[in-house]
């Protein structure tokens, strides 16, 4: 529920209905008095025809429209900055509180555009290599601004049906070659399975056809490995999985991602199996996720290692060079490095893409998303003021004067 200022004193609480599922509208239509049936006429003109003015809900009684002027409200989060790449990549600042923002990035491919989406404000995980992680944690996006992302990204190509032009002549859509939203990652700014309800249905709303009716292997949860959480997202959803892995064994997993002292690899990779063994779909396979970060993670033995780690998972491993953020002391590895880590893992008979950088002019690659987070865990200004003393400390060594 969210609190509108008006007047600058009369503060109205207004039901977001963005974020409801099927069953939490019907549920909100029913504590007001009215039919159930009324939840999937607005469902579709919220999300198939992006309509977000109940006085257009052209279906709905005049009583009913009026009532939902005054006590309900469909809103996004606010557009702060859209920017677009040379690659088509797009990037959206989002404002979620005063002073708060998330990013969003539309990422466009051979045959389909994929919608990288935000989970939380900052991350309280503080992975080594992950700007966002820097940037300590403010709170958790609710399920309006979870699918208000995708509802924004849908609006700016003109996706919705009131959007769509039809040519007269010969029923065709006019506007079909825009971009289009067909898959969802999450992995845009936080760590999803820490905000767990909210991710699930605003994930149930991407794979609901009454909303986006995106398939459950086009719509991905990332995560750095919450296992309780894992081990309940089964029983509430059947998207994709992907897991940050980037080290093959412990002692340098907990390095990168510190959650790993918590849950080590072995705990999270049974975890995993379990989540995509009790899939329907037997098909499907987990996404592993490495960020190769120059002669820290990307050696030939490690390498080796991770096929050992892997020979029995049902997987395919994307790798990702590291993408520098300001201040950080990670490089990402050169080409070759890069190549000869993938050979080994191909040798072994992996999937590996290389993940090429997109939308690198206008800071939109993973790991570079840092929006603006009003933290309250401090972690930033302790990151920048021990940056700042390795910094002098280096400067004092050169000027001899350690
Ligand atoms: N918290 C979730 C999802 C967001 S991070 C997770 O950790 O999985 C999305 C992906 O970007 C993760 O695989 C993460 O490890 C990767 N990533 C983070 N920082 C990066 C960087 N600087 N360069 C390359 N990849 C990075
Ligand atoms: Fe959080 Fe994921 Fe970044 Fe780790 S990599 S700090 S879990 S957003």
């Amino acid at each position: 529920m969210m609190t509108k200022s008006v007047n600058n004193s009369t503060e109205i609480a207004r039901h977001n209905l963005l974020g409801m599922t099927q069953s939490r509208l019907t549920d909100f239509l029913l504590s007001i008095g009215e039919k159930s049936f009324r939840a999937k006429q607005i469902m579709k003109w919220i999300h198939h025809c992006g309509v977000d003015d109940f006085s257009l809900m052209t279906d709905l009684s005049k009583a009913l429209r009026e009532k939902l002027m005054a006590m309900a409200e469909i809103r996004p989060p606010e557009i702060v900055s859209q920017q677009d790449s040379n690659d088509g990549t797009r990037k959206w600042v989002l404002r979620v509180t005063s002073g708060s923002c998330v990013e969003a990035v539309y990422i466009p491919e051979k045959g389909r555009g994929t919608l990288c989406v935000s989970s939380q404000v900052g991350c309280s995980l503080d992975c080594s290599f992950c700007s966002t992680g820097k940037q300590g944690f403010q709170r958790d996006l609710t399920a309006s601004e979870i699918i208000g992302q995708v509802w924004l990204a849908v609006k700016s190509f003109d996706g919705f049906k009131a959007h769509q032009k039809v040519d007269k002549k010969n029923g065709q859509i006019i506007n079909a070659d825009k971009p289009k939203v067909t898959n969802v990652v999450m992995m845009g700014m936080g760590e999803p399975l820490l905000n767990f309800d909210n991710v699930v249905d605003g994930m149930n709303l991407m794979m609901d056809d009454l909303a986006y009716g995106l398939s459950k292997r086009r719509v991905t949860l990332s995560t750095s490995g919450v296992v309780p959480m894992l081990d309940k997202l089964g029983a509430v959803s059947d998207c994709s999985l992907a897991i940050s892995l980037h080290a093959p064994n412990d002692e340098l997993r907990s390095q990168l991602v510190p959650i790993n002292k918590k849950y080590p690899i072995a705990m999270l990779l049974e975890s995993s199996l379990r989540y995509i063994n009790g899939l329907s779909d037997n098909k499907r396979v987990i996404t592993i996720e490495y960020t190769l970060i120059d002669k820290v993670n990307d050696s030939l033995p490690l390498a080796h290692e991770l096929v050992a780690l892997l020979r029995d998972v049902p997987c395919k491993i994307n790798l990702i060079p590291f993408n520098p953020f300001p201040l950080s002391d990670y490089q990402r590895p050169s080409n070759n490095r890069v190549k000869a880590f993938q050979r080994v893992l191909n040798e072994a008979g992996f999937i590996a893409p290389v993940r090429t950088t997109r939308g690198d002019d206008i800071d939109a690659a993973c790991g570079q998303l840092v929006g603006q987070v009003a933290d309250r865990t401090k972690r930033k200004q302790r990151y920048l003021s021990n940056q700042n003393s390795n910094e002098e400390q280096s400067v004092r060594i050169v000027n001899g004067l350690q």
